[in-house]
């Protein structure tokens, strides 16, 4: 499935929207004082630099035997790095259920939230996003021969799952309004992706990079809905008023979007062959696409229309 490629094109779009807020000096939302208690906790970090995330998400994160950070890699591993190396810092990764992540970044047990989390009106009331550097939507992964075509299928009474926590468990529960008793909410991906290919589930409604991983992975089809499912920004997360390392993060960002980085890793770690026999959601990251991803991704339209607006 080569779904990566449209998902390439997002990301140049938001990449250039980006750059132009930058060259207009346009940080509308970044709060420039800085806190002095962030400021000492930052400093008693002793070095490190912490994220926390739910290494359940491919192919942002997830554990393999032989990770970037111990077990740990993915593209948000991979963006940490950086981060870490821009502020001085050792990276150490903090794997948590996704629901725990906004709590353990708000009262600064962990420096920042880094796992694929959409920007969302809610979670900015709890902490303060960084610039996107990712754009995706939900997706609807069901059996091959499932007769849902959209999202509006889901309402026939269908038995549906979400994570916990996720922007889809939000969609299914408040924008379709699917029956309570039709959603099966559970902490990972995976599992309820496993329910499907079981039969116990008919849909799961989940964000396309990691419905496409799942879905190669179990032999499951991904159903794309756009009327049904806008656009998703992806930011990094940190304690309300941490506007220092909220400029690290930034800076790293635009540099990543600007030598084209985040392309790269985005190519990197979608094409990841999961095809292959036995692949499990815990998916090896190869580098060896990389020639041929970039080759792909210059093709790629660039359309300032897909593009979303930037914060
Ligand atoms: N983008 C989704 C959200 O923010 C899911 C993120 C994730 O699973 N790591 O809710």
């Amino acid at each position: 499935m080569k779904n990566w490629k449209k998902a390439l094109a997002l990301v140049l779009a938001l990449s250039l929207c980006v750059c132009l807020l930058a060259a207009c000096g346009g940080t509308t939302s970044t709060n420039t004082t800085t806190n002095d208690a962030d400021k000492a906790a930052d400093t008693e970090a002793g070095g490190e630099l912490i994220m926390a995330t739910n290494a359940a998400f491919p192919p942002f994160e997830f554990t393999t035997s032989n990770g970037l950070v111990g077990e740990y890699d993915g593209i948000d591993v991979a963006i940490a790095q950086k981060i870490a190396e821009k502020a001085g810092k050792t990276l150490k990764v903090s794997d948590m259920e996704f629901d725990g992540i906004i709590a353990a970044v708000s009262t600064g047990k962990v420096d920042m939230g880094i796992a694929g989390m959409t920007i969302t009106e809610e979670r900015k009331n709890n902490v303060d996003f960084s610039d996107p550097y990712y754009v995706a939507e939900q997706v609807i992964v069901v059996p091959e021969d499932s007769d849902i075509a959209s999202a509006e299928d889901l309402k026939n009474d269908k038995k549906v799952g979400v994570v916990i926590g996720y922007t889809a468990d939000t969609i299914v529960t408040e924008d379709l309004a699917l029956d309570e008793a039709n959603i099966v909410r559970a902490n990972r991906g995976i599992d309820v992706v496993q329910d499907v290919k079981n039969g116990r589930l008919d849909a799961v409604v989940i964000d396309s990079y990691t419905g496409i991983k799942l879905a190669e992975s179990t032999g499951l089809k991904v159903v794309e809905d756009e009327e049904a499912f806008a656009a998703e920004e992806y930011a990094i997360a940190v304690k309300k008023g941490n506007s220092e390392l909220l400029e690290t993060i930034n800076a790293t960002l635009a540099e990543m979007k600007e030598n084209g980085e985040i392309e790269e890793l985005a190519a990197k770690y979608n094409d990841t062959a999961v095809e292959e026999e036995g692949a499990e959601a815990d998916v090896e990251a190869s580098a060896e696409s990389e020639t041929q991803a970039e080759d792909e991704a210059s093709e790629g339209e660039v359309s300032e229309g897909e593009a979303p607006a930037a914060e």
